[in-house]
């Protein structure tokens, strides 16, 4: 069975170098933390923006000057896709639609899959946006439960900002492909979120899945993934070689709460997203928080991934850190 680390041969430099690269000349660079090779305006640029190369998130507290509540950010983003040509399409049940092998819609692609993807029902729109509703709550590397509140940006449910586009000769499909992709999601994050360009990386990486694959381009900034841009381009066949799929796909996957975190510097994405009701819950309970500690200590939440980690040890160097001491680390969270 092909694996990530056989289809990184396929993969080269040529596979991810869109327009918009070759026009403002952007540095291909690799990082010395995780190895993956990255894209970036910066030249003095060393590590590829990803929070455990980093060292954690480095926006808290700071945000792109936006005072964006949830609703805004939904709203923002949307807006700038529709204006760019894209049909705004309302969001599906949380319960799988058409797939049978998940329980729940696990991401806007899963929406499309398979009726659309294999052609058999056309899609609603070309190219479409819609902010999906996702849970991940279960199943095979689609449960997040152990690291919400722990990483300060893993929900169990979210908005998935999906934006699609469909490609086929045969269907007379014609959306678009990688060149216009990360050229709209490059001038979002820039133009509507405002990160400066120069601190935004652009993560090689290969996506895999249902027996299709494709490049892929993680677009990170302060230590935090706020896109993932899929390609869904070949197939696998049952030799283990692969080819052209007739239906190419862009898949693009906007995590809309970490784009209002991005933009607020609240210290979690929780305050990003619940504002109002985690204060007036706080107020309720009579809950008082020693802030300047939990600010410092959000900032390096980002390495706590429980998928990736021993949390303990990470902990215990997460106090080390900040200057307190571990039991009383672990009273106050
Ligand atoms: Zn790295």
């Amino acid at each position: 069975m092909l694996d990530k680390k056989d289809l990184r041969k396929i993969f080269g430099r040529a596979a991810y170098e869109v327009q918009l690269f070759k026009e403002k000349d952007f540095i291909r660079k690799q990082c010395p933390h995780c190895g993956t090779f990255f894209w970036t305006l910066n030249p003095d640029r060393k590590d590829c923006g990803d929070t455990n190369c980093i060292g954690g998130y480095t926006f808290i507290g700071k945000g792109s000057g936006k005072s964006w509540d949830f609703h805004d950010t939904v709203k923002n983003w949307c807006k700038f896709f529709e204006d760019e040509g894209h049909t705004r399409i309302t969001e599906y049940s949380t319960v799988a639609r058409w797939r049978d092998d998940i329980e729940f819609t696990i991401a806007s692609i899963a929406c499309f899959q398979p009726n659309v993807l294999n052609g058999t029902i056309k899609p609603p729109a070309n190219p479409l946006v819609l902010p999906q509703p996702c849970i991940r709550f279960g199943g095979k590397g689609f449960n997040d439960i152990d690291n919400v509140g722990r990483t300060g940006r893993h929900l169990t449910s979210f908005i998935m900002g999906g934006q699609h586009a469909f490609n086929s000769k045969k269907l007379g499909y014609k959306g678009y492909w990688m060149d216009r992709c990360i050229e709209l999601d490059f001038q979002f994050l820039t133009q509507v979120l405002a990160i400066p360009e120069s601190k935004i990386t652009l993560r090689e990486d290969i996506w895999l899945g249902g027996g299709n694959f494709g490049p892929c381009l993680e677009s990170f900034c302060d230590g935090l993934e706020i896109v993932n841009s899929v390609f869904m381009q070949y197939e696998v066949l049952p030799d283990d070689s692969h080819r052209q799929m007739e239906m190419t796909v862009v898949d693009v996957g906007w995590g809309v709460e970490r784009i209002g975190w991005y933009a607020t510097g609240t210290p979690s994405v929780y305050e990003a997203t619940f504002g109002p009701v985690l204060t007036k819950m706080k107020k309720t309970v009579g809950l008082k928080l020693d802030t300047d500690l939990l600010n410092k200590y959000y900032v390096l939440s980002g390495l706590l991934n429980v998928d990736e980690v021993d949390i303990k040890v990470e902990r215990q160097k997460v106090a080390q850190k900040i200057g307190i001491d571990y039991h009383e680390l672990e009273r106050v969270l």
